[in-house]
């Protein structure tokens, strides 16, 4: 049984019956969040987020990359959200190798190197100042006044807003 299949079952015997109470695809709290997909970060229970009141965009590292920028655009232009936090965090898997190392490793086993950038990095706080100010001056993001970066410690639990 796969992991996919446990979750089929899951949602078999569970008693999902939607968001009724959540009437528009447009977050209510006009709110788009970024952060890392790792597994230890409960983006929901973080800021105490309930359904309905933002966006979630999770990649590699909460980097904002192009496909970020692309949704941040369809978030704010057609679904009226006009706040960003960027959440980054502490011993991220993104730290641990560099962007060299990686795509040296890709070519290895697969004779291609990606022409994606890896966004590898040292130190998440300029990690954060640089996903923050991509989205700062992104010319498709229109609403940029209230866009803040964060870096969360996922053993603390401890927020700490990045200047
Ligand atoms: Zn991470």
């Amino acid at each position: 049984m796969t992991a996919i299949d446990v979750l089929l079952k899951r949602h078999t015997d569970g008693l999902d019956r939607g968001a009724p109470g959540v009437p528009t695809p447009a977050p209510s709290l006009h709110l788009t969040v970024v952060t890392c997909m790792d597994a230890r970060i409960k983006v929901f229970d973080v800021f105490g987020l309930r359904h309905g009141e933002a966006h979630i965009l999770r990649n590699a590292g909460g980097i904002v990359t192009e496909d970020v920028l692309r949704s941040l655009s369809i978030s704010q232009r057609k679904l009226q959200t006009t706040e960003v936090i960027v959440m980054q965090h502490t011993s991220c898997g993104l730290s641990t190798f560099t962007d060299d190392e990686f795509r040296a490793d890709l070519e290895r086993d697969t004779g291609l190197r990606p022409t994606w950038a890896v966004e590898a990095f040292r130190e998440v706080k300029i990690s954060v100042r640089q996903s923050v100010e991509r989205v700062r001056r992104s010319p498709f993001v229109p609403h940029t006044d209230n866009v803040r970066g964060f870096v969360y410690d996922v053993q603390t639990a401890e927020l700490t807003e990045v200047d």
